[in-house]
């Protein structure tokens, strides 16, 4: 009995065929005769300039200019984003999609500028599609980069020209993007001590960043005690551990231990991003000890979805693996 068809939709185009597709949309328009959704304006130029720390006088005062380096903000579509998209560049993205490329990641932009901007100027801009490379294997996945060149406008004068290159791609099944991969702890071996939660996680908790300042903290954690810092000077209690009072200002300090009383302040229920060490869905409390201060820790001992702001709960320390303790609050079993 022949094969069946394979279904033209589902089969994986080849490579070379893809290639001569995608090809053919450079030179394209993506984006035509699309509008600025503000002109060039005083207020946006001064957010910019807080928010970078850039006190140069060109960019205030009756002459202003804008910072070159805001070109791309004049063309920003919102989160509405622009509905002047040509078919072409729609015809492209969704040949993307189909070969697998759902996911998307910019890598870089190129900005030339050809006259200043000033308030009051009003904006257009083209936008090319200008090359599709690919494919391409990345530590994101596999994929194609993609080049738009947008020339803007001002008052229908060529102002600048701003490149921007994207990478879409197919994400790698069930795995972190690197910016994770590159927070976790290093694979260790499963010790008899391994973790005590149900389902054991796939790798080691993260390590607490230990320093001079925070080193007393985790020792007394180690013994299973919770200790709060306490001025010397104004008899503030504080946590987390810091150098000096920040209510007096005196470096003097000692401590106390926390009696393990406490309550939800308030909470968050852990879904994403994964982590391999961590089992998601987990609510993570912000305890309000009795002393006072203010934790960050695992609330255990009812499922994530019925830990509630308020609750009465008590310290307890999970042994994590042979050199990690961390403390967690249960919730006490009348609230529970
Ligand atoms: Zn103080």
């Amino acid at each position: 009995m022949p094969d069946p068809a394979p279904d033209p939709a589902l089969a994986p185009a080849p490579d070379a065929v893809l290639a001569a597709r995608l090809k053919t949309y450079e030179g394209r328009l993506a984006l035509a005769e699309a509008p600025g959704k503000d002109p060039v304006n005083a207020p946006m130029i001064r957010h910019w300039c807080e928010a970078l720390g850039d006190a140069h006088p060109a960019y205030t005062g009756p002459a202003a200019i804008a910072p070159p380096a805001m070109l791309q903000v004049w063309t920003m579509g919102g989160l509405g984003g622009h509905d002047r998209r040509t078919p072409a560049y729609q015809e492209l993205l969704a040949l993307l999609d189909e070969a697998g490329c759902t996911s998307v990641v910019a890598t870089d932009c190129q900005q030339e500028y050809l006259r200043p901007l000033r308030p009051g100027d009003t904006i257009t801009f083209d936008t090319v599609i200008e090359t599709v490379d690919g494919p391409k294997s990345t530590r994101f996945g596999r994929g194609w980069f993609l080049t738009t060149r947008t020339d803007i406008r001002a008052d229908g004068h060529l102002a600048g020209i701003h490149r921007f290159r994207v990478l879409r791609y197919a994400p790698r099944a069930r795995q972190s993007p690197p910016a994770l991969q590159a927070l976790q702890a290093p694979q260790a071996p499963q010790t008899p001590q391994a973790p005590q939660t149900p389902h054991a996680p796939q790798q080691r908790r993260p390590r607490p960043v230990i320093n001079r300042d925070n080193a007393g903290y985790w020792e007394g954690v180690a013994r299973r005690e919770l200790l709060i810092q306490r001025c010397a000077g104004c008899r503030a209690p504080r946590f987390p551990w810091l150098p000096g009072c920040p209510e007096c200002g005196s470096p003097d300090w000692d401590t106390v231990r926390a009696c393990g009383e406490g309550t939800v302040f308030s909470y968050v229920v852990m879904h994403h991003p994964p982590f391999p060490a961590f089992d998601p869905p987990y609510a993570v409390g912000l305890i309000e000890l009795a002393e006072g201060v203010r934790i960050v820790a695992d609330v255990v001992g009812v499922p994530y979805d019925k830990v509630r702001i308020g609750m009465p709960v008590r310290l307890e320390f999970l042994h994590c693996d042979a050199e990690l303790t961390v403390p967690v609050f249960r919730v006490c079993e009348a609230a529970a």
